[in-house]
């Protein structure tokens, strides 16, 4: 069986949004992906749990709060919300008070490749358990390159579950909560057009890419030919008198050189406008980028430089040429930002759900990483209203047997077992049992 998607694609969510679109995974095209509404893909597979609709619940619950957070003007009645939750059974068997949230890559996946357990462990949260309970789940990625919904797509693929870009949190995903605050900026990284279009989906109304300032003016930045392509692709415009508010790093950039002159001159002009220089270095843009990873794993036997090392670049050359430190925020894991925004993810799920406004009382937290995932979570943790506990798992980079660098509450073999664990520590809470630290 197949669920797919009959609706018509509203081309904005601000149309009221009574149901998450379902994909089946051989509909979703990248356009379809595109479209600006809440989704839930759908493996293909006759898998009994893809095949489920019950299964699609938390999926589907995430993808609409998260429609609803990121576009309040859109919010509905509560009432009209639960009439479209299919049946009052399954919004009654989903757990109101704890998460679990995930890190991707070293978690279920390692090296491209799905790992054993991590079926599983979805199932489990899902509702295939003693209790028959289902647990709400979100992933926090640094992600590269890809965007929410095609990293969706292959997880989807590759775990046979219902899963929902919405229930992505990446390194850029803050940022959607700033385009109504910045009106034209410059967005770096990532393939072709392919983060001009990120940024618009997140509602940047004046988006301009690198491409777009080289076509106005070659001379910019002298070693670099735009291709055919690049150049169709890139827009005709006049930057004289554009003032370039924001500079957002979002994936990974693919033209260094380029990338780094454009970003320079713009940090140290006035008013962010291309071809002025400040006299006092204080009139520049504010610069973002989506994490701050300085190197990162590919199928290389080496680590590569990624956007921290970018970061780093930008600082150095900056520091150099105006004698003068440049302020730059960063998101991506261990920075506040992405875990706050999460947080206010699961906090609008509660309240579409059970009426409840306050954020989950308990986050568990798996990752591979003692510097990103583990230190992140715990210094959350710290000033958070929710508990995040962090749990440890052997399946990426952390190395089993070694000191990490940063403590996590518990350190498990795999995600199913910490899945296990979390779901037992909760369990014997409720029979009133104090459980593990
Ligand atoms: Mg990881």
């Amino acid at each position: 069986m197949q669920i797919s998607a009959p609706m018509p694609v509203p081309q904005k969510a601000q149309t009221a949004t009574h149901h998450a679109r379902h994909l089946s995974t051989s509909e979703a095209t990248k356009e379809s992906l595109f479209a600006d509404t809440p989704t839930v893909i759908v493996p293909d597979t006759e898998s009994p749990v893809g095949c489920s609709p019950s299964s699609a619940t938390i999926a589907e619950t995430i993808a609409l709060a998260r429609g609803h957070l990121d576009h309040p003007n859109a919010q509905e009645p509560l009432d009209d919300f639960e009439d479209d939750i299919s049946d009052d059974s399954q919004l009654s068997s989903i757990v109101p008070d704890y998460v679990f949230g995930f890190d991707l890559d070293g978690v279920f996946l390692r090296g491209g490749h799905v790992i054993p357990e991590a079926k599983e462990a979805l199932r489990i949260l899902n509702g295939d358990n003693d209790e028959g309970i289902k647990v709400p789940y979100i992933f926090l990625t640094n992600g590269g390159g890809k965007t929410e919904k095609e990293r969706c797509l292959d997880l989807t693929r590759q775990l046979d579950v219902p899963v929902s870009p919405e229930q992505f949190i990446c390194g850029h995903t803050p940022m959607s909560e700033m385009g109504t605050e910045y009106h034209t900026v410059l967005v770096v990284g990532g393939e072709g057009e392919k983060c001009r279009h990120v940024a618009e989906n997140y509602g940047f109304k004046d988006v301009i890419t690198p491409g777009d300032l080289i076509k106005w003016k070659p001379s910019v930045c002298p070693f670099r030919k735009l291709t055919d392509e690049e150049y169709a692709n890139s827009r005709t415009r006049d930057f004289t008198d554009v003032n370039i508010e924001a500079i957002f790093v979002f994936a990974d950039s693919r033209d260094w050189a380029s990338d780094a002159q454009i970003i320079l001159e713009l940090l140290m002009s006035k008013d962010g406008r291309m071809g002025t220089v400040s006299e006092t270095f204080t009139e520049g843009p504010p610069i973002f980028f989506a994490h701050n990873d300085v190197v990162w794993s590919t199928s290389y036997d080496l680590t590569r430089y990624g956007m921290g090392a970018l970061r780093i670049m930008i600082e150095a050359l900056y520091k150099e040429s105006t004698g003068k430190a440049i302020d730059v925020t960063s998101y991506g894991k261990p920075s506040k930002a992405t875990f706050d925004y999460a947080t206010r993810v699961m906090q609008q799920w509660r309240k579409d759900l059970f009426n409840d406004p306050a954020p989950p009382r308990m986050v568990y937290f798996v990752g591979d990483t003692p510097e990103s995932d583990i230190r992140g979570s715990n210094e959350y943790d710290k000033h958070s209203e929710s508990q995040w506990y962090s749990i440890l798992v052997e399946t990426g980079v952390y190395e089993p047997g070694t000191e990490p660098m940063y403590k996590p509450r518990r350190t498990v073999a795999n995600v199913l077992e910490a899945v296990r664990f979390g779901m037992e520590r909760e369990r014997e809470k409720r029979a009133g049992k104090v459980p593990e630290v």
